[in-house]
């Protein structure tokens, strides 16, 4: 692009807008027949139903002898019977009022949701404004505390850097973390890789190794896993018999998982059917909210539940983010713990990625992220995530924006790579105790200090599979970890991954919402959801606030000045020679500099020294054909008075007024103060260049001319945000030291300077 348009008739800003990330994501029509409709489609039911002798003998426009499994197990085990008169006989619309009313108890709604059918939920949710869902999300959510989940992978399957990234995962705060892998033969060497990393340092995180449902559950009996999310449900019936399936089957699964103490959870989202192509040309919400119902009534505990793989064909519809917030909105208030669908990409727009995220973030879940990607996108074997590892610490300077807890943590940077190294070895240490590796140090230390898995010199996935069907074919299960860390000197991670298998006995994390913090379970139970108002429900203790303001560069007042410091340490180069008086020479610029100019401030916002500035300013004068003259105003820091002061002690009328932070003006003599000739108000982008001619000029004004004023240009710089802090910061040291009866002193430049300036 030469700046030149193509195509004459056409505005250029188009041919811009063409090249914004944006343009890279599809958006779709409505079109119920083929299965776009997101809230509301004429071939959703109406909501209805009937009871005959104690039983649900018709639901959502089908008579019973017309139910698919669907219905039917909808019918049978998510309808109360004895709710249900109640619960349908309310106006929607009511419904809708009392989930955003203080005043009424989540248990009480939750009570009535189990009289409602699908198409119930879905009129009432859809009543509400995407704030309303937001604000019925933060009341009905359930437990208090709100965390997050990790997605770590690697594209290598390298179980290194899934031991040293799941122990990073552990350190940022999540309280749940999830593999899985490019070659699914590598699953029990991923498995194993992830147990041990997160097992490093605090421990206690819940952990997923997602494959084939077979597959997994027997990692999980093995040990090597914690929590299962991959049981998914469907919407419509042929969904589900495509995948060999029925409500009743994926019951006996999510029941299998928790018998053998692992944390089950159903995963649902929009736009599944409409990928699949079964979506009886229903509306999104519709489906969805038969898929919840499911869920409940096969008696799992939660739901990973938003979107998930079809967010993206969601999101490409008019309403889809609403409709997102909805379904987990359904989610919560069937009572179901939800890990909230933000882990798939969304779009390639990083702001409507950051507007995603902010509903969640306001009103808090139960896993914020159903798959934060901890990893580099590349790296991500589930796909990228709606945030990954390049934009964690976006996503930690959100949380402490809003005062709120995204479940996650600053990490310290020597901090990180401690537990990077100790995950590697410890892993390494496993592999060769149980001989299925032996790794050399020159693959940790390509590990440790990698940010993803294109900068390793690791495992190959080749390589790995050895490993893992050694794993599965000698039976090991986490035991045999554990005690290879005890044997191996590991004893504390040998504890915490004994402590997990614990949780698996006593089972108390099979609760609605339960995750493992400090060594305990918090859950719905013990740590249930009150929000009634303001001052109820979660807010940060200091402690934790503490930390989410943890970030890393927070500039102070002292850190300000000691960099400036720094620089003082050179000798005195602006000698006082008494009271300035003012002058004759009609070709006179006076340069006004500022009370902290070479004094406690030596820099400009640029970065130039400022003995350098001076030299600029004097040389551009001396160019022009006038005269330099430096004087210090004592009496004010503002621009616009130091250019004033500086104008009317000059012989010409003409003067500069300069900040030690750069910013610059040319004034005239009798002019109101803010009506200057030339003012560079952007410091920062000012280079010695501007500093020069903005003498120049000055000296030509002297001679009766109106030079061309000089640009500093500007591209759009986000000013405040790369500046302010330091501006106001170096700004009150000016004021401090300024002295309203103070006189203009006059200054020379040290003699051993004065030869540079000449
Ligand atoms: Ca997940």
């Amino acid at each position: 692009m030469d700046g030149r348009p193509t195509n004459s008739n056409r505005w250029r800003r188009f041919e811009e807008w063409d090249r914004r990330p944006l343009r890279h994501d599809l958006f779709a029509a409505e079109n119920p027949e083929a299965g776009f409709s997101v809230f509301h489609s004429p071939y959703d039911p109406d909501p209805a139903y009937s009871v005959g002798a104690g039983r649900i003998t018709a639901m959502d426009g089908k008579l019973e002898a017309d139910f698919d499994i669907i219905d039917e197990f909808i019918a049978r085990h998510h309808l109360d019977p004895s709710v249900v008169d109640e619960a349908m006989a309310l106006d929607s619309g009511a419904i809708a009022r009392m989930l955003v009313d203080i005043n009424v108890p989540r248990h009480e709604l939750e009570r009535l949701a189990r009289g409602m059918t699908p198409a119930k939920l879905a009129d009432v949710v859809g009543k509400l404004t995407a704030l309303e869902i937001s604000f019925a999300y933060a009341k009905m959510r359930q437990r208090k505390t709100p965390a997050n989940q990790a997605h770590v992978t690697n594209a290598k399957d390298d179980p290194l850097q899934l031991a040293a990234d799941s122990a990073t995962a552990v350190a940022l705060g999540f309280a749940e973390i999830e593999t899985t892998m490019r070659v699914a033969s590598n699953a029990w060497a991923n498995a194993l890789a992830c147990t041990v990393g997160a097992s490093v340092g605090e421990g206690g995180a819940l952990f997923q190794c997602s494959i084939e449902e077979a597959e997994e559950l027997q990692i999980g009996l093995a040990g090597l896993a914690t929590y299962a999310e991959t049981v998914s449900v469907y919407g419509t019936e042929r969904a589900f018999i495509d995948g060999d399936d029925t409500p009743w089957s994926k019951a006996f699964l999510t029941a299998a998982y928790a018998s053998r103490g692992i944390k089950a959870r159903c995963t649902s989202g929009a736009a599944s059917e409409l990928l699949m192509g079964f979506h009886e040309s229903k509306s999104l919400l519709y489906l969805e909210a038969r898929c919840l119902c499911l869920q409940r009534a096969m008696g799992v505990q939660g739901t990973q539940n938003g979107g998930i793989d079809g967010a993206p064909l969601t999101a490409s519809m008019a309403g889809g983010l609403r409709e997102l917030m909805a379904e987990n909105l359904i989610a919560v208030w069937l009572g179901l713990e939800c890990a909230s669908g933000n882990d798939t990409r969304v779009s390639e727009s990083e702001i409507r990625v950051g507007a995603k995220i902010t509903p969640y973030l306001l009103a808090g879940s139960d896993l914020i992220c159903s798959g934060f990607g901890s990893i580099k996108k590349y790296d991500n074997s589930f796909n990228p995530s709606l945030f990954n590892g390049e934009e964690i610490e976006d996503y930690l300077v959100l949380q402490r924006d809003f005062e709120v807890d995204g479940g996650l943590t600053p990490v310290d940077e020597d901090h990180v790579l401690s537990l990077r190294m100790r995950a590697t070895e410890a892993l390494s240490a496993v592999l060769d105790e149980l001989d299925l590796a032996h790794v050399g140090l020159e693959r940790i230390t390509s590990v440790v200090f990698a940010s993803g898995s294109q900068e390793t010199d690791s495992f190959t996935p080749g390589e790995v599979t050895p490993i893992s069907e050694a794993i599965k074919a000698r039976g090991l299960t986490a035991l045999d970890v554990v005690r290879a860390l005890a044997v191996r000197g590991y004893r504390a991670e040998a504890e915490n991954l004994l402590f997990m298998l614990k949780q698996r006995i006593s089972g108390d994390y099979l609760q609605t919402s339960a995750m493992i913090r400090d060594g305990r379970v918090v859950s719905a139970i013990n740590d249930p959801n009150d929000y009634a108002g303001p001052a109820t429900g979660y807010h940060m203790d200091a402690a934790r606030w503490r930390e989410v303001q943890g970030i890393r560069d927070v500039l102070t007042r002292d850190g300000v000045l000691a960099s400036q410091d720094m620089a003082a340490r050179a000798a005195p180069w602006l000698l006082p020679k008494g009271d300035a008086v003012t002058g004759s020479d009609p070709h006179e610029v006076v340069i006004g500099l500022s009370p902290a100019f070479g004094e406690r401030m030596h820099r400009t916002l640029a970065g130039h020294r400022l003995e350098d500035v001076v030299s600029a300013l004097v040389a551009g004068i001396e160019e022009g054909g006038g005269k330099a003259r430096l004087v210090r105003i004592r009496h004010t820091a503002d621009t616009s008075f130091l250019g004033l002061s500086a104008a009317g002690l000059s012989g010409s009328g003409f003067g500069i007024g300069i900040q030690a932070k750069g910013t610059t003006v040319l004034h005239q003599a009798g002019r109101m103060p803010h009506m200057n000739l030339e003012l560079f108000s952007n410091a920062p982008l000012a280079s010695l260049d501007h500093y020069r001619a903005l003498g120049r000029n000055a000296a030509r004004h002297t001679w009766g001319e109106a030079p061309e004023p000089v640009m500093v240009p500007v591209q759009g710089e986000a000013l405040g945000a790369r500046f302010h802090v330091r501006v106001a910061l170096l700004y009150a040291i000016e004021t401090e030291m300024t002295d309203p009866a103070a006189a203009p002193v006059e200054l020379a430049l040290a003699p051993d300077r004065e030869k540079t300036h000449a």
